[in-house]
């Protein structure tokens, strides 16, 4: 296997080292797997000033040739599919055919914004008046920053860097303390296939609140994009409103999977499945709050235990594994306290309930709850781990109340055979994406991202690409 492990900060198309280091934890074991660059604000600021100075020549590239280097890249990430995958499994702790997974789908948004470059169109308006034409026109916002969350230390990145590229804009990233080197990773593919100096920085550190001061208040950052939770989301969309920049937020989310009596029961236990474990939970999307019809309830338990006594847990080396280790020992102990608050109010623990200890430190048991209420923490916090909490509910009207009676607005799915109550409940469920009989929904193609406290913005889709683009307006007289 090829090494891609890098250690310093990317700028300006070079690797700075940086005197001090953090190390990078193997979750599985607590490892250690690298001792990385701990970059000063100070970097962060040069990194700036590289992708303002790389911006004009990056812009005034044809489309084509901004894909066509994408495509490049695409292509090297896909050659370096597996040693990127172990890499990522190792800091991550997700099973190496799941970290697989991940580097192709987030190899797909450079391949998808590659495409998306070069049809960026605008639009000729009808006549209105004959002296004049009018055009709207799409033109490449200019510098922008990114911060990533550790759950998709790879797709995370992509989702923003090819959009951004495509558009004609040079980024400065942040990637997570704790998954750094799936990002600088790509940085030297994209460096290989000849990505000019300045376009792509990124900017490994301890300090996420001076780096992030940075990336969100730097007056030549024209767009700033963050994935993670609504928390600091927030803090950061107030620190970008001192320069006014165009935001993305895609932030925290709570969300539901209903199945209705209508629903094919076994379909819905698969696709349930696929939605709560992969990640072993740690995805945004995750399905945190379960609601079953009251009159398939115990029909649907009975299904969904046999199939989560099936799972295996253990490191992401290992054979058929179906999810590894949790991230760090904050992630266990929310687990714990989420789960242990919702059986000392009542709710009845069917499987699981511990830590795995004899695997690891940071391993969950497949876990599921019934008996929840919207009393407990658990229906109102994202869970991020292995435990289906279920609750119960009487009719339509009452599943799509408690669906929809949360902050959060991100992903929601459920599952029914009857397709007028699949156009009824689609319309009412307050979600920026919906999975309908489907609990995987994230591909590039679709538009990804929340309402309400789940964020602003869209990526991935045609969508994704206007995220970094202006609209301009022009207006010729004269005629
Ligand atoms: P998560 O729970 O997914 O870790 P966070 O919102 O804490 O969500 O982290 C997401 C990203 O935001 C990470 O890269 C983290 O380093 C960064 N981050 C956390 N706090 C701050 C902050 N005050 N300013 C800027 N970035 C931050």
């Amino acid at each position: 296997m090829r090494s891609l492990t890098k250690s310093h900060a990317f700028i300006d198309g070079h690797w700075v080292p940086v005197e001090q280091s953090f190390d990078v934890i193997n979750p599985a074991d607590g490892s250690v797997i690298a001792a990385v660059a701990d970059a000063p604000s100070s970097l962060a600021e040069r990194a700036v000033e590289a992708a303002h100075r790389a911006l004009p020549a990056w812009r005034s590239r044809p489309a084509r040739e901004r894909a066509e280097l994408l495509y490049k890249w695409f292509h090297a990430v896909k050659a370096n599919q597996r040693a990127l995958a172990e890499l990522l499994s190792l800091e991550q702790g997700k099973p190496l055919a799941e970290a697989e997974g991940e580097i192709a789908y987030g190899a797909s948004f450079i391949d998808w914004f590659a495409g998306e470059a070069e049809r960026s169109y605008g639009d000729v308006l009808p006549l209105q008046a004959t002296d004049k034409r009018a055009w709207i026109t799409k033109q490449g916002v200019g510098v922008c920053s990114a911060i990533t969350p550790w759950n998709f230390p790879n797709a995370m990145i992509t989702r923003k860097l090819a959009p951004a590229l495509a558009a004609g804009c040079t980024m400065v990233v942040k990637p997570p303390q704790l998954t750094p080197l799936s990002a600088l990773a790509l940085a030297q593919l994209a460096s290989e296939v000849g990505i000019p100096d300045g376009v792509l920085n990124i900017i490994p550190t301890t300090d996420a609140k001076g780096v992030g001061k940075v990336l969100t208040e730097h007056p030549v950052i024209k767009k700033f994009s963050f994935t993670g939770s609504t928390e600091i989301g927030k803090t950061l969309m107030q620190q970008c409103a001192s320069t006014m920049k165009k935001v993305s937020f895609e932030l925290g989310g709570n969300a539901p999977f209903i199945v209705f009596a209508s629903a094919d029961l076994d379909l819905a236990v698969k696709e349930l499945m696929t939605c709560k474990f992969r990640n072993a939970g740690q995805t945004c999307i995750s399905a945190n709050r379960v609601l079953v019809q009251a009159s398939v309830h115990d029909a649907f338990v009975d299904k969904l235990t046999a199939a989560m006594q099936q799972l295996n847990v253990g490191p992401g080396d290992q054979d058929d594994v179906d999810y590894g280790p949790l991230i760090d020992s904050d992630a266990l102990d929310k687990v714990q306290r989420l789960v242990r608050e919702a059986t000392d109010k009542g709710a009845e623990c069917r499987i699981g309930g511990e830590p795995l200890h004899e695997i690891g430190d940071l391993f969950y048991a497949p876990t599921l709850l019934t008996g929840v209420t919207s009393a407990m923490a658990i229906t109102q916090e994202e869970i991020f781990g292995p435990v289906v909490a279920i609750q119960q509910f009487n009719d339509e009207a009452e599943g799509v109340r408690k669906a929809n009676d949360t902050p959060f607005g991100l992903a929601g799915y459920f599952c029914s055979e009857d397709y007028r109550q699949i156009e009824r409940v689609s319309t009412a469920l307050s979600c920026g994406m919906l999975g309908i009989n489907a609990g995987a929904i994230s591909h590039c193609y679709n538009a990804f991202g929340g309402v309400k406290a789940s964020g602003i913005g869209r990526e991935g889709s045609r969508y994704g690409l206007a995220e970094y683009q202006e609209t301009k307006t022009l207006t010729l007289g004269g005629f």
